[in-house]
């Protein structure tokens, strides 16, 4: 039940009106070990933000994150120790996330060194098994990321996050800034490394296609709240929520000829300064009664182990996204 809310200041005539980002409003999430959970959405929606409360790089307004005993919200010291050495995150800029003036074998010895402690005469060959387990030559180690590409560049990011030997690997938007024919390589590589290492993955992304390959669950975040959370082939076979809905139906059209399965997204989602009242989809939301104007947003509703936030029974929405392509 995390709210994460914080002031801002700016805005109102003067600039000077102090406002609150809702940033978080009541997530609950459980994420079990050897499993890789995507957090979709807009952006806006909180994505990163939980990613970051998960991992204790923010302070939450109320609430608890719990991993693996450790209470992540309680700000002591050796909670956050701890936590660093068995969690790592892997950030969308991957040429802005390794230092310039390390050379790539330091970067990762580095991490060898603080979280592992890994004697000196065995950081080299540590090293190299970690290059070659993210799929880049052992050679590279002497190179500086500038002389690497974006997708070499990320792939140290996955070795840096590997090297902590972590039992949990935030990754938020990780692929969003390269090539699409990039993406497509690391995503294999997580795939590969899932299968090798049992990785617990929580994979933040916009791209429902990337997610779908990828992850055993998803869930959908809207405005600091999930509204659908379930097994990632049974939300896109038969989304249960409107916006889930409409996402899907977002996607861009691969066989023009089979039908629109739902109504796509309309307009821009509100500000997170500025919650609508009631459930905070009805704004767009095609279904929308009286009381999703007034009445307390929907709680998650569970069926099968697929959970929907929305007052509708899901058979009020149109036939599953039978455009989409298979994920594989
Ligand atoms: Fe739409 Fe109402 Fe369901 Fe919200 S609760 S998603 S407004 S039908
Ligand atoms: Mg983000």
């Amino acid at each position: 039940d995390v709210v994460l809310h914080f002031p801002v200041s700016g805005g109102g005539p003067l600039g000077l009106s102090r406002r609150t980002v809702k940033a978080l409003n009541g997530v609950s999430l459980t994420v079990r070990p050897g499993e890789t959970i995507g957090i979709v959405g807009e952006s806006g929606s909180g994505k990163s933000t939980l990613g970051r409360a998960l991992l204790g790089l923010e302070e939450v307004t109320s609430g608890h994150v719990t991993f693996d005993g450790i209470d992540v919200t309680s700000g002591r010291r050796q909670d956050l120790v701890r936590l660093r050495h068995e969690t790592a995150m892997v950030f969308q800029d991957p040429m802005n996330a390794l230092n310039p003036r390390l050379r790539v074998g330091e970067a990762i010895a580095e991490v060898l060194r603080v979280h592992k402690k890994v004697p000196t005469k065995r950081i080299g060959q540590r090293v190299a098994e970690l290059l070659g387990l993210v799929g880049l030559d052992p050679a590279l180690a002497s190179r500086r990321p500038q002389a690497l590409s974006g997708g070499q560049c990320q792939r140290v990011g996955i070795a840096r996050a590997l090297a902590v030997e972590p039992k949990l690997i935030v990754a938020d938007e990780c692929v969003a800034a390269l090539d699409v024919s990039i993406q497509g390589q690391i995503i294999n590589l997580f795939i590969d490394l899932k299968e090798r290492m049992d990785l617990t993955l929580v994979f933040i992304a916009h791209d429902l296609s990337i997610v779908r390959r990828l992850c055993d669950r998803v869930a959908v975040m809207y405005l600091g709240r999930i509204v659908e959370e379930g097994p990632t082939e049974a939300v896109f076979a038969a989304p249960r929520h409107p916006y889930t809905a409409a996402l899907i139906a977002s996607i861009p059209e691969i066989d023009p000829d089979i039908p629109l399965p739902a109504a796509p997204m309309q307009g821009e989602p509100p500000s997170p300064l500025d919650l609508p009242a009631g459930c905070p989809f009805h704004p767009r939301c095609p279904y929308a009664e009286p009381q999703c104007r007034t009445d307390p947003p929907p709680t998650l509703r569970r069926r099968d182990n697929h959970g929907w936030a929305c007052i509708l029974d899901p058979s009020h929405l149109p036939p599953p996204a039978t455009r989409l392509p298979n994920a594989t």
